[in-house]
């Protein structure tokens, strides 16, 4: 058969290509309102904020956001 194996790269590939190059794609924003998912923190995340957490308990696997470096 071999679908599943073409699915899978297709899918990988729209993901990597176009979701997060950052340049050149109109900036997307998401509700206003969200909080930081981590219990007890109630920092308001920015629209610009695609992540679930504040800048302080984002995972730090996240690659470059702000010119800010981690480590
Ligand atoms: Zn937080």
């Amino acid at each position: 058969m071999g679908e599943r194996g073409e699915l899978g790269e297709k899918f990988e590939g729209s993901i990597g290509g176009s979701a997060f190059t950052g340049t050149g794609r109109p900036s997307r924003t998401f509700p206003q309102g969200r909080v930081c998912a981590e219990d007890g923190c109630d920092t308001r995340l920015s629209i610009y904020n695609e992540g679930r957490y504040c800048s302080r308990h984002e995972p730090q696997a996240t690659p470059r956001m702000r010119g800010k470096k981690i480590a």
